[in-house]
């Protein structure tokens, strides 16, 4: 079966058409500046890639466009709409009210919605996607595929905040995390290389790319993870501050006149390693070559980065009394060799021996980067979130 896997953002839109059971990739692209001009971007397997500007006043042009670049008789990968055979849509938020993947209903629709609250840039945007989709496919099956889901595992100690009792009972104010479909899979993924049971293990993934965040997945569950009821909690990130004293807020208001939605700003799109770096760039590879040519602010931020990093896989290694394997995912977690260097650079104590050889110069490939014998084994898992998405839509459709 052919399954559509779509992630819908409020002005863009990525697709995949993946055939699911040979879990080949048959075309893939992404709609962009939808209600602003719009501009479709698409590259069957194996073919070149077409750019081209299209009018998407909405969410339902850009999917009508997506569904005739497929169906082209000239570079469609597909006859038509009746070879695909169900659509996974990934949604970031399921709060408390969805632990695994759901087929979708008017009821999950409405439950959706209600989390909308907690994500409200994204959940409305991916709700969107679901009702185009319906429009233009009413008779083909969906599935919802929640970023929050994996992590419904975590005990209350590891998801209660210090907060009072009441916001979370009034508010559902805790911890969720979030980047739970590549947790998962890449975590599966670590257990199928060295051939032991996934339900035995004690595993620690570090998903590093624009939005970082580490989980201790233990006998095949989430128990702890470091986003918490927002995407902003947790590791310094490409622009998000992570985690700061929270009495920074204020001061910041007062110092920078700035009022609640200016500070979170501050704290969402000018913070992490670009604010550390003196605003020179979120990338990682932007980082690097300038720290090789003596930006000190770049290093810094570099080095703020891995250190965090190695915190959190220290108070994973304690919350889990132990860890058999550490998993780095991601853009940077796949690319950037320094990082994993400068991270496990504070593991030896742990009883990771580190490679070098093996990681430096590794990229996007799947490697284990720790020596034979090493007591905890890392691995470089590249991560597949559409592949992922797809496997629990054909498994709910089938
Ligand atoms: P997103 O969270 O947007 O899915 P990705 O997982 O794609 O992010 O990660 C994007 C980040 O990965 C980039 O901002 C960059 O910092 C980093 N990255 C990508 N390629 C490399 C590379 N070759 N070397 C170092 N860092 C890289």
């Amino acid at each position: 079966m052919n399954v559509l896997v779509i992630n819908c953002g409020s002005s863009s839109l990525k697709f995949q058409l993946i055939n699911a059971e040979s879990e080949e990739v048959l075309a893939k692209g992404i709609c962009e500046r939808i209600g602003i001009d719009g501009r479709l971007t698409y590259q069957p397997e194996g073919g070149e890639k077409e750019i081209s500007e299209k009018a998407m006043p909405t969410h339902t042009e850009a999917i009508q466009f997506v569904i005739e670049a497929l169906t082209n008789p000239k570079t469609g990968v597909v006859k038509s709409l009746d070879e695909i055979g169900a659509v996974g849509h990934r949604v970031v938020h399921g709060g408390e009210k969805f632990a695994s993947s759901v087929v979708i209903t008017e009821e999950v629709k409405k439950a959706i919605e209600e989390c909308n609250d907690l994500a409200p840039l994204h959940n409305p945007a991916n709700l969107i996607g679901i009702t185009a989709c319906e429009k233009l496919m009413p008779n083909t099956p969906m599935a919802a595929v929640f970023d929050t889901a994996f992590h419904q595992t975590m005990p209350e100690k590891a998801y209660m905040y210090g907060l009072p009792y009441v916001y979370y009972e009034n508010y559902k104010i805790r911890r969720y995390g979030f980047h739970g479909t590549s947790h998962s899979f890449v975590s599966k993924r670590a257990a199928e290389v060295m051939e032991k049971p996934y339900e035995d293990l004690k595993t620690i993934v570090c998903h590093l790319g624009n939005g970082s965040s580490v989980t201790a997945v233990m006998n095949g569950k989430s128990v702890d993870t470091s986003m918490g009821m927002t995407p902003l909690e947790g590791l310094v990130m490409g622009t998000r501050s992570g985690n700061i004293d929270p009495a920074i807020m204020e001061f910041i208001a007062e110092k920078e006149n700035l009022d609640i939605a200016g500070v979170m700003d501050v704290l969402n799109k000018k913070s992490g390693v670009f604010g550390i770096s003196g605003e020179l760039s979120s990338d990682f590879r932007d980082l690097t070559n300038a720290m090789n040519s003596g930006d000190k602010k770049a290093k810094i931020a570099m080095d703020v980065f891995s250190y965090n990093v190695a915190k959190y896989i220290g108070a994973y290694a304690a919350v889990m009394n132990g860890v058999d394997d550490i998993v780095f995912t991601a853009g940077i977690g796949e690319n950037d060799d320094y990082v994993r260097e400068q991270v496990c650079s504070y593991l030896g104590y742990l009883g990771v021996d580190f490679d070098k050889e093996i990681n430096t110069g590794l990229r996007g490939k799947q490697a284990e980067i720790s020596k034979p014998g090493s007591k905890v084994r890392v691995f470089v898992i590249p991560t597949n979130e559409e592949l992922a998405i797809a496997r629990e839509t054909l498994a709910l459709v089938k």
